[in-house]
C-alpha cells in the first residue's frame, strides 16, 4: 500500500496582482529539501504569469475552480482546459466559498471533477461542515456524504487529493482539535477505500482552516493529515514557507 505524498497547497483566493510573481519566486527558492508537494493556487488571470516564474522550480500551480463544460457560452468562466493551457496541474474544487456563495452541489462538483480530469489536472476537492452542522454533531455525516458525491468512480487509478476544510474554521483563526481532525480525516479515508480500494489509502487528505505558521506542525504531524490547504498564510512567502517547513 502506497503511503500518501504530502500536498501543500496555498489558495490565494481573490488576492494578487502581476507583481505577486516575485511571492511566488520567494516560495520556489525558499522551499529546499522539503519532502512535500508544494503548490500555489492564484485567482485565473495569474496562472500563466505565476507559472512562468515558477517554471524551473518544482512549485505546482494551480486554479481555485473550473468550469464543469469544456468550452462554450458560459460568460466569465474558466474551463479546465484553459488552466491547463496557463501552467496549471492542479485544480481546487468544491471549495466551500464556492459550495456557498455559488451554490455548488456535490453533483456540480463531481462534474468539474471529470472536467480536470478530462484536461489533464490534479482535482484538489473539498468537503467540510458548516458550523450548524458542526455544532449538531453532523461533520461526520456531512463531510463523508460529500466525499461520496463529489467523486466520480472515474478518479480511480489518477492523482487526486481531498481538502478537509471546516467550514467555521476557514479564516476565523478557529481550528478543530487534532483528535477532531484526525477523527474526520479517518472517517473520509475510510470512505476513500471503500470507493477506490487500495488506491483509496495512498489519496492525500490536506487539512484546511486557519492554518498558520504557529500551528502548522502540530497539525501537520497529526494521523491522517497529509499536508495543509492554506488561505490567508500563503499570502507571504515567509509565512507559507514555514508552514512548509513545519512538515
Ligand atoms: P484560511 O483559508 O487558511 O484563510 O482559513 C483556507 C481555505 O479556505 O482554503
Amino acid at each position: 500500500m502506497r503511503e500518501p505524498v504530502p500536498l501543500i497547497a496555498g489558495n490565494w483566493k481573490m488576492n494578487g496582482l502581476a507583481s505577486s510573481a516575485a511571492e511566488a519566486k520567494a516560495i520556489a527558492e525558499g522551499i529546499g529539501g522539503t519532502r512535500a508537494r508544494v503548490a500555489v493556487c492564484p485567482p485565473a488571470i495569474l496562472t500563466h504569469r505565476i507559472s512562468e516564474a515558477l517554471a524551473d522550480s518544482p512549485v505546482i500551480v494551480g486554479g481555485q475552480d473550473a468550469h464543469w463544460d469544456d468550452a462554450g457560452a458560459f460568460t466569465g468562466d474558466i474551463s479546465a482546459e484553459m488552466l491547463a493551457d496557463a501552467g496549471a496541474k492542479l485544480v481546487i474544487l468544491g471549495h466551500s466559498e464556492r459550495r456557498q456563495g455559488y451554490r455548488e452541489t456535490d453533483e456540480v462538483v463531481r462534474r468539474k471533477v471529470l472536467a480536470a480530469l478530462r484536461a489533464g489536472l490534479e482535482p484538489l476537492v473539498c468537503v467540510g461542515e458548516t458550523l450548524e452542522e458542526h455544532d449538531a454533531g453532523q461533520a461526520h455525516a456531512v463531510v463523508t456524504r460529500q466525499v461520496r458525491g463529489s467523486l466520480p468512480p472515474e478518479l480511480k487509478g489518477t492523482p487526486f487529493a481531498i481538502g478537509y476544510e471546516p467550514v467555521w474554521a476557514i479564516g476565523t483563526g478557529r481550528t478543530p482539535t487534532c483528535g477532531q481532525i484526525e477523527q474526520i480525516h479517518r472517517a473520509i479515508r475510510d470512505t476513500l477505500v471503500d470507493i477506490f480500494g487500495e488506491d483509496g489509502a495512498s489519496v492525500p487528505i490536506l487539512y484546511g482552516g486557519s492554518v498558520k505558521p504557529s500551528n502548522a506542525a502540530e497539525i501537520l504531524h497529526t494521523a491522517e493529515v497529509g499536508g495543509a490547504l492554506v488561505g490567508g498564510a500563503s499570502l507571504k512567502a515567509d509565512e507559507f514557507l514555514e508552514i512548509v517547513r513545519a512538515l
